[in-house]
């Protein structure tokens, strides 16, 4: 993600829902060899203790979604295949908003109650550990995007006069789709968006067939085959003017406008089509089958690095924003943070792309960015906001960001050009379509070039103040 104008950050208090006590739980019953526990209502993130759910692994969503511009209704049914990491005598999915229709598991009925944005579902009999099966939920209702955050402002699912402009991060997919979400539990997408004839839905991926329209309606089939987190799922709709073809390197390539930014498109696909090849050959091999870009004309304020599709909130984005979204495809999308507090190696790796992208194009260097943010003044939020450690309240610190950056480059000073660039390449591939922490790469970044580095991270990531350099 990156902001074009920040908002303030407010602190929110994290609102823990009351969770849902299993009704049947301590009603005497048969000894049966099938029993299980409830799935937990989070995934596991101290920061956001509701996000995502345990018990169980998504692999795949197939989301059919029917959405109607001018009454902001959507209608939707979720098919999400997953696996039971524990016995589940009933589980959680994310949900916010939407009136429930009915929920299946494995074809069977199942019960469920709702609290917040946790959708509790109770499959008719509990699931094994380690068993398959798949959770099917039709909801309908108009979409209530996340407004007012500390985090990005609006986000999710968010309606616009020809459509709909959906970004999600950190967790507005349940804005629109219930699931697991949080980026610790990734998984294949398919999409089928039916909308009015005459307006476009952009999802991940690529598509699938040509849309079909029937009387009014169109109908687009969209496939991620690669893992991909929750957040950035995307099913933007509007009136759009396309660009489509293959990138010099020879990568699909789709650019997308609203018709506001008509003049806009051919730059957005030649530079996001120049870019994507560039980063190939410093990152490693391009981790998707397609690439490109979105803008919308609805002013959010920021972009996001939707996966193979980044998305520009209402603005013709510069060629620092979209090397900024691009390079997340390699760091953020191919590779995950398994927790938000390390969303450095998000957001620090993509502003030092554009440091980079600067300095291949002859434009900077990336010490001159470094040099111009160390003399901030000490009172400057990079100095004050150890960024190693997000914050849940203002988890897009600009701190997260620039001095993200600046510990890359203490970190390229430190164990020279060569071993740096071939630990990205490493970090990319030994970690493609995964999960990754910051230890991890503090791990990798020793091996590989055989120093100590716990004073450099500690002091540039966890430790108030400016380093001394
Ligand atoms: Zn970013």
């Amino acid at each position: 993600m990156r902001s074009t104008n920040r908002q303030v950050a407010v602190l929110l208090a994290i609102l823990m829902g009351t969770l849902a006590c299993g009704s049947s739980e301590g009603v005497a019953r048969p000894v049966e060899r099938l029993s299980g526990q409830a799935g937990a209502p989070g995934i596991g993130d101290s920061d956001f203790p509701l996000d995502g759910n345990g018990g169980y692994d998504v692999s795949h969503y197939a989301l059919k979604l029917g959405y109607t511009p001018s009454s902001r209704r959507l209608d939707g049914v979720a098919t999400i295949q997953a696996t039971a990491k524990q016995g589940l005598s009933q589980f959680n999915l994310d949900l916010k908003g939407f009136k429930v229709g009915e929920v299946s598991v494995d074809g069977a009925a199942a019960a469920f109650s709702r609290t917040g944005h946790e959708l509790t579902v109770t499959p008719a009999a509990p699931l094994r550990q380690g068993s398959a099966f798949n959770v099917k939920v039709a909801y309908a209702g108009v979409p209530q995007p996340v407004v007012d955050s500390s985090n990005l402002g609006r986000y999710g699912f968010i309606p616009t006069p020809d459509g709909a402009f959906v970004a999600c991060e950190p967790n507005g997919a349940r804005t629109w789709f219930p699931g697991n979400d949080h980026p610790a539990d990734k998984a294949t997408f398919d999409f089928e968006i039916t909308v009015p004839k005459g307006v476009t839905a952009l999802a991940n991926g690529e598509l699938t067939g040509k849309p079909q329209t029937s009387g009014d309606l169109t109908t687009f089939k969209w496939r991620e085959a690669h893992p991909m987190a929750t957040y950035l799922a995307t099913a933007t709709v509007g009136r759009f003017q396309l660009r489509e073809g293959k990138t010099p390197g020879g990568i699909r390539a789709l650019a997308a406008v609203d018709p506001k930014f008509t003049r806009s498109l051919d730059k957005l696909y030649k530079l996001s089509a120049e870019i994507t090849d560039y980063w190939g050959t410093v990152f490693g091999r391009y981790p998707f089958s397609s690439t490109g870009g979105v803008i919308d004309d609805f002013t959010a304020g920021y972009a996001l690095e939707n996966q193979t599709k980044p998305l520009y909130g209402g603005f013709d984005p510069g060629e620092d924003i979209i090397a900024h979204e691009l390079a997340h495809q390699w760091f953020g999308n191919s590779l995950s943070i398994e927790r938000w507090r390390d969303l450095w190696l998000n957001e620090g790796f993509a502003t030092y792309a554009e440091w980079l992208w600067a300095e291949h194009k002859g434009t900077g260097t990336a010490d001159a960015s470094f040099r111009a943010f160390y003399e901030r003044p000490a009172k400057d939020p990079i100095w004050t906001y150890p960024p190693g450690r997000a914050k849940p309240s203002d988890l897009f610190n600009e701190s997260v960001y620039n001095r993200g950056a600046m510990t890359l480059h203490a970190l390229r000073g430190a164990i020279g050009d060569e071993t740096f660039f071939k630990l990205l390449k490493t970090w990319t591939s030994e970690h493609q379509y995964g999960n990754v922490t910051t230890e991890q790469f503090v791990t990798l970044a020793e091996r590989l070039s055989g120093k100590q580095l716990d004073t450099l991270f500690d002091t540039w990531l966890f430790q108030p103040g400016r380093p001394a350099i």
